[in-house]
C-alpha cells in the first residue's frame, strides 16, 4: 500500500481511521492474545451475533474473505456443471470467478444505463433452462434494484445471492441489502466500509439448513472437530481480525453518515462541470458510498491531472469482466455489453474516505475545475 502521506489528498486513509479509535483497537488485540483465541471462540462467535443483527438476519457465517464467502455460498447452493449464474459485466473479478470456481458458467448481463448496477431489463434475456441463479452486486455501495431482480428471480425459480462486498449498511426501499436473497456475502478487506486488519469475511441468511451448509463447507465439512460429511475447505475468520471487527461495528453507521456527507458535498461542489457525470441515486436506494465515482469522457487525462497535483484516484474498474483475459473463452465483443464497455474508459473515483477533511474535498473539486476549464 501506498504511503498516503506522499499525497496532498489521498484515495483513502486507514491510518486515520486506526488513530480515531487506537485504544479500543489495542485492546481488541491485547484480549484475544491473553485468552490465546486465536482461531474460532469467542471472538468470532460475538461478531458472527453482531453483525447478524445489525443487518438484520439470522445467521452469519464468518470466513476468511469476501471472495470465500462467494465461493462457499455457491457451494452450498449446489451448483452443478453447466448450471448458469447470471453476473453484471462491471464488479471486481471474485464475483464471476467463484461461480467457475464453484463449477457453474458464468453469463455476464449488461449494467443500467444510468447507475452501475446489473440492469434487470437485461437479465431476463439472459436466463435459459440452465439458468439458477442471479448474483447482483451492490457496486460502489449503491442497492442493486431488488424489486425487479426479485420479482425475475420469483418467476423464473431462480435464487438470488447478494454480493454486499461495497454495500454495508446500504438500503433499498429502508431494507438493508443483504437481506433479500437466500444469501449475502461480505468482505471486510481493509478498504471496505467495514474493514479488518487483514482479510475477513462472511455470509448471512435466514435459511437455518443453508447456513448450516455453508457453515461445514468453510469448516472441512463438519461442525464438530473429526466429524467430515464431505470435503469442505478451510475458510476461517481468525480471533483477532473478529475482535477488531466488533471493536470498528458500532462507529460503522457514523462513518457511513460521514460518506453521505462527504459525498453530497462532492456533489454540490462539482455540479454543472462540463463533461463530468456525477454518481445518480435511484428513488427509494440508499448509496454508502463505497466509492464516489464520477464519469468523465476524457478520464485518463484527468487522472494524470489530479495525481500531478498530488491527488490520487483509482479507476473501479479499468475493464469490465467480460473483457478481461480471463474471460477470452467467452468470446464477447463491446456490443454484448455496450454500458459497460462504455465506462470502463470513464469511470474515475475520487479520495473518499471518513476522515477526509472539507478542505481536501475542495482542493479535489477545484482540480476538476480547472482539469474542465483548462480544456475548454
Ligand atoms: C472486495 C470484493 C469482493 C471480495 O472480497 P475479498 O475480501 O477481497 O476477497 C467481492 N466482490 C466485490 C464486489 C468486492 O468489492
Amino acid at each position: 500500500m501506498t504511503d498516503t502521506r506522499t499525497f496532498v489528498v489521498p484515495f483513502a486513509d486507514l491510518h486515520a481511521q486506526y488513530l480515531g479509535m487506537q485504544s479500543a483497537i489495542d485492546a481488541a488485540i491485547a484480549g484475544v492474545i491473553r485468552t490465546s483465541a486465536f482461531i474460532r471462540g469467542p471472538f468470532v462467535q460475538k461478531f458472527e451475533e453482531e453483525f447478524a443483527s445489525a443487518i438484520g438476519a439470522k445467521h452469519c457465517i464468518s470466513c476468511a474473505n469476501g471472495t470465500d464467502s462467494l465461493y462457499i455460498a455457491l457451494h452450498a447452493l449446489g451448483l452443478k456443471p453447466g448450471d448458469e449464474v447470471i453476473v453484471p459485466a462491471l464488479s471486481w473479478i471474485s464475483t464471476s470467478a467463484t461461480v467457475t470456481q464453484a463449477g457453474g458458467q458464468v453469463v455476464f448481463c449488461d449494467i443500467e444505463p444510468s447507475g452501475f448496477t446489473i440492469d434487470p431489463a437485461g437479465i431476463e434475456a439472459k436466463v435459459t433452462p440452465r439458468t439458477v441463479g442471479i448474483v447482483p452486486v451492490h457496486l460502489y455501495g449503491h442497492p442493486a434494484d431488488m424489486d425487479a431482480i426479485m420479482a425475475i428471480a420469483a418467476k423464473r425459480g431462480l435464487w438470488v445471492l447478494e454480493d454486499c462486498a461495497q454495500a454495508h449498511l446500504a438500503r433499498f426501499k429502508r431494507r438493508n441489502v443483504g437481506t433479500f436473497g437466500v444469501a449475502a456475502s461480505f468482505s471486510f478487506y481493509p478498504g471496505k466500509n467495514l474493514g479488518a486488519m487483514g482479510d475477513a469475511g462472511a455470509l448471512l441468511t435466514n435459511d437455518a439448513d443453508l447456513a448450516r451448509r455453508m457453515a461445514m463447507y468453510a469448516r472441512h465439512g463438519g461442525l464438530v472437530k473429526g466429524d467430515h460429511q464431505f470435503e469442505g475447505i478451510n475458510s476461517r475468520l481468525d480471533g483477532m481480525q473478529a475482535a477488531i471487527l466488533s471493536a470498528k461495528l458500532p462507529h460503522l453507521a457514523g462513518w457511513t453518515a460521514r460518506r453521505q456527507a462527504i459525498a453530497a458535498q462532492y456533489s454540490c461542489l462539482l455540479a454543472g462541470i462540463p463533461g463530468l457525470e456525477l454518481p445518480v441515486v435511484s428513488a427509494e436506494c440508499e448509496h454508502v458510498y463505497h466509492l464516489y465515482v464520477v464519469r468523465h469522457q476524457r478520464r485518463d487525462e484527468l487522472t494524470k491531472y489530479l495525481a500531478a497535483r498530488g491527488i490520487q484516484t483509482v479507476i473501479n474498474y479499468p475493464m469490465a469482466l467480460p473483457f478481461l483475459p480471463a474471460y477470452r473463452r467467452l468470446k464477447h465483443s463491446p456490443r454484448d455489453f455496450p454500458v459497460a464497455h462504455r465506462d470502463q474508459s470513464r469511470v474515475l473515483s475520487l479520495p473518499m474516505f471518513p476522515e477526509i477533511t472539507p478542505e481536501q474535498i475542495r482542493i479535489v473539486c477545484d482540480a476538476v475545475r480547472s482539469f474542465a476549464a483548462e480544456a475548454t
